[in-house]
C-alpha cells in the first residue's frame, strides 16, 4: 500500500544531495521528528527565509512496517530507534531497561503507539505559569491542538465513548477512532473489568486527565489505515518550497558559538562519514528528550563540573541541561489468550499473516489495520488510599486533582521474553507522573559514545508504592472473572505469585 504517492514525490524534491555547498541559513533545525517538522514547516511559509533540517537517522517515507499500524510494536530494536539502554538501575535490582526513542523522518511519531490524547489542561496552565507564555495555557493552546488535527469518528462503533468534537479541526494530523471491526476482540473484557470496578469514560483529548479511553483517538489516517505522523502530516507540506532543505542520516555532532550565540552546527553525513559546517542566524535544537541534552553538552552547554571532568570548553555554565529526565517505566503482566484474539505471534507466522495482509492491502481493514489495542484506564488514587501505602505520599497527593497517577493498558503481543506457543497478550501499569526524575549525562566527550541516561524509575519511596500498587490491581483485573473468558493461563509472572513481596520481586528483576 502506498500512501499520497504525489504528495511523496513532491516531498522528495526537498530532500537535498547528502554534502551541501555551506551558506547562511535563516534557521537550521537539528532533529526531524514532530518538533522539528512543525517548525520547518511554519518557518519555511516566508519563501525567503532559509531553512535546513539535519535528521539523523533514516528517510522513512516509503517503510511499510512504519505506515502499517500494527506493526507499531515491531520497531524497536530496528534503526528506526535509537535503542538506548539505561544505566543499571539500583531500584530495579540492577536490571538495566531499554530506552527507546525515535530515529529517522518523523522520529518518535514513526515508531510509536499512535494513542493520540492530551493530557490534563493543568499540565499545560503549569507550563504557561512556568515560562510565562500565556500561550500554554490550555484555553489557549486547545486552539493549536484543534488547528493542528482532523477527527474521524465511524458510524458503525459500538462501544461508548465521550468524544469532544470541537476540539479537532481540519489540518494534517488524522485521529481516528476504531471501527466495529478493528477492535481487539478482548477490548470489551478489558473495559468492562475496569468499569466494574471505578473506572469512569472519558474523553482524554478535551482537557480532561483521568478516565477511560475506548477504541481511540489513534493517529491513523483512517482513508488508508496508515500511521498519521510528523513525515506525511507536516513533511508533504514542504513539496515544492525551494528554500527548505531536509537530510537525512546526518548527525549534528557540535553547535558552533560565537562567544555564547550560537552560528550554527557541525554535522556527519553518516553515508560517507565526512564532516560539514554549517553556519545559521539561528539553530534550534529539537533532538528529543535524550540527544536535546545530549547535544548541549556535547557543545559545552551544561553543568560547569560535569563538561570539566570529561575537557568539554564550557560555553554556557548551565546547572539544568540534563535533569528532569522522565520516563514511564512500566510493571507488565503477560497472559495466553483465546485463539480468537489475533496477536504478534499469530502476525509472525507468514502462513497466518497472509489473510490479513490481503485484507489489508485490499481493503485498509482487518488486525493489521489498527495497533492492537483499543482502550486505556488513567487512575488518580483517592487520599484514602495513598494513605494506606504507608509511605510519604506529600507529593502525589499535591498533584492538582485533574492528574492521574497511574495509566493501565494492554497490548496484543508479548512484552517480555515469550514462551513458543503462546498467544500471549500484555497488560501493563505505569506511573504516569513520578516524583522521582533522573538525568542525561555523557560518559565521553566523543560523540559516538553512548550517554549515561540515568530515569531513575520509581525512585521516591511513593513512586515505589504507587507502582506496585497498580501492578497490583492491573494483576487482579486481568485475573478476575471478567477477564476469564479471554485469559486462558497466565504466562508472567504466573498465578501462583500472590504475595505483596513476590510480586514485588518479579517487578523490580524482571527481564528486560
Ligand atoms: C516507543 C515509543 C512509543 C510511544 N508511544 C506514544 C503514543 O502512543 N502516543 C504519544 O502521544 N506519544 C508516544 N510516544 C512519545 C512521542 O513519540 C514523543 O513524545 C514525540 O515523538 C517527541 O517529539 P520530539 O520532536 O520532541 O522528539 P523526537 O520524536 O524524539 O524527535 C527527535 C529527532 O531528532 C533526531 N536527532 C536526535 N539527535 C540528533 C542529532 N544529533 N542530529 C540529528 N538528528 C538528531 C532523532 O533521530 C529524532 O528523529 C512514544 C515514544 C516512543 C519512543
Amino acid at each position: 500500500m502506498k500512501l499520497h504517492l504525489g504528495a511523496q514525490l513532491a516531498f522528495h524534491s526537498c530532500i537535498g544531495a547528502t554534502a551541501i555547498s555551506p551558506e547562511l541559513y535563516d534557521a537550521v533545525i537539528v532533529g526531524g521528528g514532530p518538533a522539528g517538522f512543525v517548525l520547518a514547516s511554519r518557518l519555511s511559509e516566508n519563501p525567503n527565509f532559509k531553512v535546513l533540517l539535519l535528521e539523523n537517522g533514516p528517510d522513512t517515507y516509503t517503510n511499510e512496517t512504519i505506515t502499517t499500524p500494527r506493526y507499531a510494536g515491531g520497531l524497536r530494536g530496528t534503526q528506526y530507534s535509537w535503542n538506548f539502554t539505561s544505566i543499571p538501575q539500583a531500584t530495579l535490582n540492577g536490571v538495566a531497561p531499554y530506552l527507546h526513542q525515535g530515529n529517522g523522518f518523523g522520529g518518535g511519531t514513526a515508531i510509536n503507539y499512535m494513542v493520540y490524547c492530551r493530557g490534563a489542561s493543568s499540565v499545560f496552565d503549569e507550563w504557561a505559569d512556568l515560562s510565562g507564555l500565556d500561550g500554554l495555557r490550555w484555553e489557549n493552546l486547545v486552539n493549536d491542538f484543534k488547528k493542528s488535527t482532523n477527527l474521524f469518528v465511524p458510524s458503525d462503533r459500538d462501544y461508548e465513548q465521550i468524544i469532544d468534537t470541537t476540539t479537532f479541526g481540519d489540518d494534517h494530523v488524522n485521529v481516528s477512532y476504531e471501527s466495529t471491526g478493528q477492535r481487539v476482540p478482548i477490548d470489551d473484557s478489558f473495559v468492562n473489568t475496569w468499569i466494574t470496578n471505578g473506572a469512569k469514560d472519558a474523553d482524554l483529548t478535551s482537557g480532561d486527565g483521568i478516565g477511560m479511553m475506548v477504541g481511540g483517538g489513534c493517529s491513523i489516517n483512517p482513508v488508508n489505515a496508515t500511521r498519521s505522523y510528523a513525515l506525511p502530516a507536516y513533511g508533504f507540506q514542504l513539496a515544492g518550497r525551494p528554500n527548505v532543505q531536509l537530510l537525512h542520516d546526518s548527525r549534528v555532532i557540535k553547535i558552533n558559538f560565537e562567544g555564547t550565540k550560537a552560528i550554527g552546527v557541525d554535522y556527519v553525513d553518516l553515508s560517507t562519514s565526512n564532516t560539514y559546517t554549517i553556519r545559521s542566524k539561528e539553530t534550534i535544537v529539537s533532538a528529543g528528550a535524550v540527544s536535546s541534552p545530549r547535544l548541549l553538552l556535547l557543545s559545552g552547554v551544561g553543568p560547569k563540573d560535569h563538561l570539566e571532568e570529561l575537557g568539554i570548553p564550557v560555553v554556557v555554565d548551565s546547572p539544568e541541561v540534563g535533569l528532569n529526565f522522565f520516563d514511564h517505566h512500566y510493571t507488565i503482566m503477560m497472559f495466553n489468550a483465546t485463539p480468537d484474539i489475533v496477536t504478534a505471534k499469530q502476525l509472525d507466522d507468514p502462513a497466518l499473516l497472509a489473510p490479513f495482509l490481503a485484507e489489508y492491502q485490499a481493503n485498509a481493514t482487518g488486525p493489521l489495520s489498527s495497533v492492537g489495542a483499543s482502550s486505556f484506564f488513567a487512575e488518580r488514587l483517592s487520599d484514602e488510599v495513598l494513605d494506606s501505602l504507608g509511605v510519604n505520599v506529600t507529593f502525589p497527593k499535591s498533584l492538582p486533582k485533574d492528574r492521574p497517577h497511574l495509566l493501565y493498558e494492554y497490548a496484543s503481543a508479548g512484552m517480555l521474553p515469550t514462551p513458543d506457543n503462546s498467544n500471549a497478550v500484555s497488560a501493563f501499569a505505569a506511573l504516569i507522573q513520578p516524583e522521582a526524575s533522573g538525568s542525561v549525562r555523557l560518559n565521553t566527550s566523543d560523540w559516538r559514545d553512548e550517554p549515561l541516561l540515568d530515569p531513575n524509575y520509581f525512585g521516591s519511596e511513593s513512586d515505589m508504592a504507587i507502582a506496585l500498587y497498580g501492578y497490583k490491581r492491573i494483576l487482579a483485573m486481568m485475573r478476575s472473572d471478567t477477564m476469564r473468558s479471554v485469559n486462558v493461563n497466565e504466562i508472567y509472572p504466573g498465578s501462583n505469585v500472590t504475595s505483596d513481596a513476590d510480586i514485588k520481586a518479579t517487578q523490580i528483576s524482571k527481564p528486560r
